[in-house]
């Protein structure tokens, strides 16, 4: 079914533990249509797929459909793109789930690309947002995870699986604590949201009479002064700063953007992230990294799927 780039619409899955969100994006990246509905995380596989369905229902439902060319969908990881499944942590329902297969049969066989929640809020960076324009720059979400992606040369790097970028997962404390992917001491071990919350509550920080322990609680907090909550998100901007300066040694970034939940602490966490970056990255190629915040907000799920799936020329290529 070929798409006319100046016409047809992308349809976009954005999947994640607590929602699956739909959308029809054109290739301005204009949402043209949307649906929502809950994710049942803790239902069988099925169920969940069911959910999905009813997603796309509604999307269909639009006189536009009729246009929709291609379907791309950003997943909660794992994801292999190679073989069409997802595996995502907190749906345990679908273990090597052909998400893919399921998708296209649902949408009559339009071909459909899947892409990790990192690569996707990647491409609508890349496309729409702080990295535009940029032909190397690491792209961070921190929130109850932290995940990332790459543009490499001017194109995302999505790598053989969909997961290339993953900085969640990179070791930055030798000895550090044991971390659910099974490693130990990974930049989200100290840098989401519950471990920077939960490091503040045992270094003393008490939070206030809502009795509220977010990380958004500790943020407000910083944002006031206090010296435990400010040192709570110095320790994480650390653990960011060494996995992105150790992102640039490798593939030479000159851009991080930082985006999530724990990115929207504003300053509590960029001051102190710029700082450790002036530690960490010192040679001479990796000295102009400078780092900023997310642009596109909370469509960037369903905007970087849209991305994926757009046809070359259609104003998202690589
Ligand atoms: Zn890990």
């Amino acid at each position: 079914m070929p798409i006319d780039p100046a016409t047809g619409l992308v349809a976009a899955l954005d999947i994640g533990g607590t929602k699956i969100a739909g959308a029809l994006v054109d290739g301005e990246g204009r949402v043209r249509v949307r649906s929502r509905r809950p994710t049942p995380a803790r239902e069988g596989g099925e169920t969940v797929m069911a959910a999905v369905e009813a997603v796309l229902a509604d999307l269909a439902a639009s006189p536009l459909w009729e246009t929709v060319g291609a379907v791309g969908i950003g997943s909660a990881g794992p994801v292999d793109a190679s073989l069409g499944t997802v595996s995502p942590v907190n749906v345990p329902g679908w273990r090597d789930y052909p998400l893919v297969e399921r998708v296209r049969r649902a949408t009559g066989g339009r071909p459909v690309t899947l892409v990790g929640d990192g690569v996707a809020m990647t491409a609508a960076e890349h496309w729409l947002g702080a990295a535009r324009g940029h032909a190397n720059a690491l792209c961070l979400v921190v929130s109850t995870g932290v995940g990332g992606g790459l543009v490499l040369d001017g194109r995302i790097h999505p790598g053989p699986t969909g997961n290339a970028g993953h900085i969640g997962h990179v070791p930055v404390d030798l000895d550090g604590e044991p971390c659910a992917c099974g490693g130990r001491g990974c930049v989200e071990r100290i840098a989401a949201g519950p471990p920077l919350a939960r490091r503040a509550l045992e270094n003393g920080w008490r939070p206030g009479p809502d009795g509220d322990v977010s990380a958004a609680a500790v943020a407000a907090a910083a944002q006031a002064g206090d010296p435990i909550a400010v040192a709570a998100f110095e320790r994480a901007a650390q653990a960011l700063a060494a996995g992105i300066a150790a992102t640039a040694a490798l593939v030479e970034i000159d851009l991080a953007v930082v985006g999530g939940g724990v990115a929207g602490a504003g300053e509590a966490l960029f001051a102190p992230l710029r700082r450790s970056l002036d530690t960490y990255a010192r040679l001479s190629f990796v000295r102009n990294l400078t780092v900023v915040p997310a642009a596109t907000g909370t469509d960037a799920g369903l905007l970087g799927a849209a991305a994926a799936a757009m046809p070359p020329g259609a104003g998202a290529t690589g």
